[in-house]
């Protein structure tokens, strides 16, 4: 098979292993014998329970997951947790304290407003989300049924390089863009959630980690499909689940595995961002990342050329020379390079030559 792939640096659903695609592609018609493919089983067989057991055990190996948190594969994307979140865990006080550091933690905080209390903690609004805020800035509250923060904020390209203490509340986290791309303490969060098809596998799949002391009574108008306690009960199996997804993120966990872990995912992320980030600040200006350096995310990379006319030739040369979606969110504009797990170092490569070669043949 020739193999025209291009460097893909789309925010999501985004580029996935190659040799997972291989593989999915190679068991696709037969999986292991079983005569059948993953995506025509019975998730209720016997194959498939070992392809879930399996999916849920590397995801804690990887991960290195407690025991005493709970792992499930649900649908409905991270959107989707932006309710049950609340709608689950604000059952004590009625209240919860959301950072907003971009547009997804705007939504989250949206969203659960419509069952409690919501302070602000911290907005960033004002600024236009240029950085994570420091500890001594968040305002929370002692009796507050959780804290909310989204881990990497994909829009805008920032992200938090520390874990906020939360004074004993539990910590809940949208890690959606860059889960499993840098070892985590598991046991400093409450939940961890994320919606698979940045950094784990295809879309209509959410990952929750949950602290099992948190699987308490919803609130009451909870849809029963909604309820974390439900889902942790019956498997991630209260109904029929996104057998394909569970078993594709298997193999990217696979993939994970055997490229050094979330180790070795942190080690490539570093090259990586580190190469754009380089050459965008020695570029004298031509190439600008708006953010704080210290809040700079490892996944999603923005800059701005000095006008809009040069940024809409970039992107159209770009396609030109083997590149993707590197246009920004139509709600900031500019550019963005997201350079998840199975972005190599070549493809980075690739995009700082033709940058480098843009900005040479574009003086302004
Ligand atoms: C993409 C994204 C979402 C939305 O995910 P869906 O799975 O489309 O609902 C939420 N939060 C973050 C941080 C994201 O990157």
């Amino acid at each position: 098979m020739e193999n025209k792939r291009i460097f893909n640096f789309s925010a999501g659903p985004s580029e996935l292993p190659l040799a997972v695609l291989e593989k999915a592609a190679e068991q696709m018609t037969n999986y292991e014998g079983s005569g059948m493919g993953v995506m025509e089983m019975s998730h209720r067989s016997k194959v498939y329970d070992g392809i879930i057991k399996d999916t849920e055990a590397r995801l804690r190996r990887v991960m290195n997951i407690p025991d005493n948190y709970k792992v499930l594969f649900l649908q409905g994307g991270a959107t989707l947790q932006f309710s049950m979140v609340p709608m689950n865990l604000m059952t004590k006080s009625g209240k919860a304290d959301y950072v907003v550091t971009g547009s997804f933690a705007s939504k989250a905080q949206k969203e659960a407003a419509k069952y409690g209390d919501v302070g602000v903690a911290f907005s960033g609004k004002s600024e236009g989300f240029v950085r994570i805020p420091r500890q001594d800035e968040l305002t929370l509250r002692a009796d507050a049924d959780y804290v909310h923060i989204c881990e990497n904020n994909t829009i805008v390209g920032t992200k938090w390089n520390y874990v906020p203490d939360t004074a004993g509340v539990p910590l809940v986290s949208d890690m959606s863009s860059c889960i499993l791309s840098e070892p985590v303490d598991v046991s400093r969060y409450g939940v961890i959630y994320a919606g698979a098809q940045k950094n784990m596998g295809p879309a209509g799949l959410a990952v929750v980690i949950i602290r099992e002391d948190l699987l308490g009574e919803a609130q009451k108008a909870t849809p029963v499909l909604m309820e974390y306690k439900t889902n942790a009960e019956n498997d991630s199996m209260y109904n029929t689940p996104n057998t394909w997804a569970i078993y594709v993120l298997g193999l990217v966990l696979e993939w994970v595995e055997a490229n050094g872990g979330t180790q070795g995912m942190q080690e490539l992320a570093q090259r990586r961002s580190g190469l754009l980030y380089d050459f965008i600040d020695g570029s004298n200006g031509y190439y600008k990342n708006p953010n704080d350096k210290a809040s700079r995310s490892k996944m999603n990379v923005v800059f701005r050329l000095p006008n809009e006319e040069l940024e809409a030739k970039f992107v159209k040369e770009s396609v030109a020379q083997g590149m993707s979606n590197l246009k920004g969110h139509r709600s900031v504009g500019g550019i963005r390079a997201s350079i998840y797990n199975a972005m190599p170092v070549e493809g980075v490569e690739h995009l700082v030559a033709f940058m480098k070669r843009f900005m040479e043949e574009n003086p302004i």
